[in-house]
């Protein structure tokens, strides 16, 4: 192993000037408002393509316990947990044709997780099921995602190519009324919301986008019929045809090495390079993860969590470039926060970010043998100010003759598509099929989406709720005027990079709270005292990130370039602090948001 350079001052003058003149060439006045959802006219690139459209079914108008909005990991693992409290009727509705969220759209070629295999799927402990792979195809993990919930029977009530699109409270029977796209209006006691936050597809509003004549799709509802092959690549259908693709984030890192094996000629429309660091996907065996244990995999799983979130770990059980780079930031704050000095961490914290970066782009320069493509593909900012991703077989796919790299940050993103391609600093580049690989709108799926209206009690709007003072909740789950309906996600709540630990936390606190409700009879609703005695403790030390969004490239992870949104959003002292304060609370508190009920229960 080379030893990381460790930039001197000048270097690091020179840096941060770089990554102010490279944020400046991509922050759009726009902002987010340069996408434009995949709907109307553009509703063709949110179609299911894996499931026929359904036939005519009879609209259920019948009551069940639980209603989990959403058939992902997050929605799998509500009812699994809820199941498991022996909780009966639990009814899973979602758009999809199947379970499996993200798993279930996302099919583009290429696809994997690439957060290790072991600590990403869920429940291996209980399925007993071992991953062969260190990172995991998609349909694996598609699959692993039907495993739990045929294991926990979740398929019985399930309503598949289902979209809820209202949730209101009636006062008289206090059971939440649940309405679909497709007649339904059923009742539920409880309703956990687990709609994800990357959901729906987005688009860049390019002028012209509407004229291209060629194919065109999302990554996230790939077409098959037209490029055949599988995930695993031998689109026949390519052969012949000039490919352009939008886009290089972590899926546009992950489909660009395929596509460029099968089309004739690829064109990448890049405009802010990734950082792609090493991939290292290899076999494993049950003994490499030392499977023979029970509980193994809520070990590793921990481990991870620990590392990642910057916490003490007396080993680093999966060791990959996440537990040694992902928390760069947070491996450096406990000691800030045991009272170090700002100007100290952030000095420490700049000078461990820059060596990052620069092996990062020592790596494009080494692979790469175009030295003009090479110095496109460096990413000028900090490490995590974009999604970090890891791939060995992408930088090697610029290295082949059928690859243009088309770099548009000089024109804020590709300036027009016309009828037969895309133009980009005054060239058109003529295409068969162009591919988009931008990403998914953010938070823009559920109850925040204003697009599932959710009356509460009075009849009251949550979102005309939150309007004035921003999101109210307790610990992320629950909030006053909205009985039985429990919230996932990372609003208020806690966030990892593997979130599907996470949702399972969530999940299993989702499933205590009802359980307790069942037991005592009772509502789920915390008081407002309640809600701003949390919000008090979310906003103590929030600040912590601010410093280090304002100055990224712009993205949905620093909305565009304009910050994070005001207000707490997250609790602030990491995942494990947080579980271990939800324990604690559900131990000695959870009575405090159990109201009684004064209708009988369903
Ligand atoms: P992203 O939002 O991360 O990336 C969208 C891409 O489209 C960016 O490169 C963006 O450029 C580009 N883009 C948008 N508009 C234009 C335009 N007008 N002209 C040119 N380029 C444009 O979406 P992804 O689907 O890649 O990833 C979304 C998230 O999904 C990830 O961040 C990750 O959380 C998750 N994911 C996880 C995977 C895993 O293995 N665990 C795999 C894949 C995705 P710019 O950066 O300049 O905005």
């Amino acid at each position: 192993m080379t030893t990381p350079h460790v930039p001197a001052p000048h270097e690091l003058a020179e840096l941060r000037r770089r990554y102010r003149v490279e944020r400046e060439r991509r922050v759009r006045p726009d902002g987010a408002a340069q996408y434009r959802d995949a709907d109307g006219e553009f509703g063709y690139y949110a179609a299911d393509p894996y499931t026929e459209a359904p036939n005519e079914r009879t609209p259920l108008r019948d009551t069940v316990d639980v209603a989990v909005i959403g058939g992902g990991f997050g929605g799998i693992l509500a009812g699994a947990h809820a199941r498991q409290q022996g909780v009966e009727r639990v009814r899973i509705v979602e758009k999809g044709g199947d379970f499996g969220g993200t798993w279930y759209w996302n099919r583009y070629p290429g696809v994997h997780c690439d957060i290790e295999s072991h600590v990403y799927l869920p429940m291996l402990d209980e399925t007993g099921y071992i991953p062969e792979w260190k990172y995991a195809p998609g349909d694996e993990i598609r699959r692993h995602a039907v495993r739990i919930a045929d294991m926990s029977g979740l398929y019985a009530h399930a309503l598949f190519s289902t979209g809820v699109t209202a949730l209101t409270w009636d006062e008289t029977s206090e059971t939440w009324s649940v309405a679909t796209d497709r007649g339904d209006l059923f009742r539920a006691t409880y309703v956990v919301n687990a709609t994800g936050t990357l959901t729906d597809p987005k688009l860049p509003g390019i002028p012209g986008i509407e004229d291209f004549t060629g194919h065109t799709f999302h990554t996230s509802r790939w077409d098959y019929a037209y490029t055949g092959g599988t995930p695993e690549g031998g689109m026949a259908g390519l052969a012949d045809k000039r490919v352009g693709v939008v886009g290089t984030g972590a899926t546009g890192i992950q489909v660009i090495p395929m596509l460029a094996e099968d089309a004739a000629h690829l064109y990448v429309f890049q405009r802010t390079p990734s950082t792609v660091d090493r991939r290292d996907n290899r076999r494993t065996t049950a003994e490499d993860v030392g499977a023979d244990r029970e509980g193994w995999a809520r070990e590793r799983r921990e481990n991870y969590l620990r590392i990642v979130s910057g916490e003490d770990a007396e080993e680093d059980l999966v060791a990959d470039q996440w537990t040694a780079s992902a928390g760069l930031l947070e491996k450096l704050l406990p000691s800030f926060r045991r009272g170090g000095d700002l100007k100290t961490f952030e000095a420490a914290y700049e000078m461990a970010d820059a060596a990052k970066m620069n092996e990062l782009r020592a790596r494009v320069e080494k692979t790469v043998t175009d030295p003009e493509t090479a110095e496109k593909l460096k990413p000028w900012y900090r490490y995590a100010c974009k999604r970090p991703t890891f791939s060995d077989l992408y930088y090697p796919a610029f290295n082949r003759d059928n690859v243009t790299l088309v770099d548009t940050a000089d024109t804020h993103g590709i300036e027009r598509v016309t009828g037969h391609g895309v133009t980009v600093g005054g060239t058109t580049y003529e295409l068969d099929c162009l591919i988009f690989a931008t990403g998914f709108n953010v938070g823009a799926s559920g109850v925040l989406s204003g697009k599932l209206p959710v009356h509460g009690r009075g009849g009251v709007q949550l979102l005309d709720r939150w309007a004035r003072q921003g999101p109210r909740t307790l610990h992320g789950f629950t909030s006053n005027g909205f009985p039985n309906l429990i919230q996932m996600g990372s609003l208020q709540n806690a966030s990892s990079v593997n979130f599907t630990h996470i949702l399972d936390e969530q999940a299993a606190h989702a499933a205590a709270l009802i359980a307790a409700a069942e037991a005592r009879d009772a509502l789920i609703e915390p008081s407002h005292e309640a809600e701003d005695a949390w919000i008090a403790v979310l906003a103590k030390d929030a600040p912590d990130h601010e410093w280090f969004h304002a100055e990224c490239t712009p993205g949905y992870y620093n909305r565009e370039g304009r910050g994070r949104p005001n207000g707490p959003t997250a609790y602030p002292h990491g995942a494990v602090a947080f579980h271990r304060l939800l324990r604690r609370w559900r131990d000695e508190s959870i009575g405090e948001v159990l109201q009684a009920r004064t209708a009988p229960r369903p």
